[in-house]
C-alpha cells in the first residue's frame, strides 16, 4: 500500500511567529497513522525543521531550481533546501506553472533535481476549468504526467498530486466520481510507466479546497492516499482534523 500523506502548502504565507502553529499541530494530532508534512515558505524551512525535529511533522519546500548551484539570483537549489531541513519539494504547482510559465520539461528537471539530492518530489498536475468543460481532463493529465515525471524512479522518491486548477483556493471541489476517475487514470499511467511494483506504491494526493468537512469522503476514494492542502493547512485547528481523517481512513 502507498504511504498515506497529509501535506500542507503554506504558499507565500507565514513569518516566524506562524511557527507556533506547528507546536499546536503536533499537540492536536498526537501520533497519526499517516505521514504529515508542512511546506512553509523557504524563509521558514530551517526554523520549522528545528522546531519539529522531535515530532512526526516533516518539512518540505514549495519549489526548487533544476541546477544544484550557480548564477541564478533569487533561486534555491535542492541541495540548499535539503541542507535547510526539507525532506521533500513540491514541483509543478499550478501557481508556479501559471505565474512563472513553468513547462512540463521544467517541472521534470526540478523533480529530477530533488530526487538526485535524496528528496521526495511531489509533482502536481491538474486541468483548468475550460479543459474539464471541453472533456479534455484525462488528455491534459496524461500529457502533464508524460512530460513532468522523471524516468527511473524508485519507491518513495515520487508523490503525485492531482490538483484541478479550478478547485484550488475556490471552495469548489470535484465530485468523488470525478476524483476517482482521475486517480484511477493516474494509477494506471504510473503502473504502465514504472511497472506494477513501483507504480502501485506511489502516493497519490488529491488537492483543491480540502477541508475537515470534505476530507473523510475524499479519503474514501480509491487511489487517494492523502491530500495536498493549501488554505486549510495554515492553522492547526483546520489541519489537524484533516490529518485525523486521513489517519482513520
Ligand atoms: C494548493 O494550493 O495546493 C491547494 C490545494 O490549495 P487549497 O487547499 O487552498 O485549495
Amino acid at each position: 500500500m502507498p504511504t498515506k500523506l497529509a501535506a500542507g502548502n503554506w504558499k507565500m504565507n507565514g513569518v516566524m511567529a506562524s511557527l507556533s502553529e506547528l507546536d499546536n499541530l503536533s499537540t492536536q494530532m498526537g501520533t497519526p497513522e499517516c505521514d504529515v508534512m508542512i511546506c512553509p515558505p523557504a524563509t521558514l524551512i530551517s526554523a520549522a525543521a528545528t522546531q519539529t525535529s522531535d515530532t512526526p511533522i516533516a518539512i518540505g519546500a514549495q519549489d526548487c531550481h533544476a541546477a544544484s548551484s550557480g548564477a541564478h539570483t533569487g533561486d534555491l537549489s535542492a541541495p540548499m533546501l535539503r541542507d535547510a531541513g526539507a525532506t521533500a519539494i513540491i514541483v509543478g504547482h499550478s501557481e508556479r506553472r501559471a505565474d512563472h510559465a513553468e513547462s512540463d520539461a521544467d517541472v521534470r528537471a526540478k523533480a529530477s533535481a530533488a530526487i538526485a539530492d535524496a528528496l521526495t518530489a511531489i509533482v502536481c498536475v491538474g486541468e483548468e476549468l475550460h479543459e474539464r468543460e471541453a472533456d479534455k481532463t484525462l488528455e491534459i493529465i496524461g500529457g502533464q504526467l508524460a512530460g513532468s515525471l522523471p524516468d527511473d524512479i524508485q519507491t518513495g522518491q515520487l508523490v503525485v498530486a492531482y490538483e484541478p486548477v479550478w478547485a484550488i483556493g475556490t471552495g469548489k471541489v470535484p465530485t468523488v466520481e470525478q476524483i476517482a476517475e482521475v486517480h484511477d487514470f493516474i494509477r494506471e499511467t504510473l503502473i504502465a510507466r514504472y511497472g506494477a511494483d513501483i507504480g502501485s506504491e506511489i502516493t497519490l494526493l488529491y488537492g483543491g479546497s480540502v477541508k475537515a468537512s470534505n476530507a473523510t469522503d475524499i479519503f474514501k476514494v480509491a487511489h487517494v492516499n492523502g491530500a495536498l492542502v493549501g488554505g486549510a493547512s495554515l492553522t492547526a485547528a483546520d489541519f489537524a482534523p484533516i490529518v485525523a481523517a486521513l489517519s482513520a481512513s
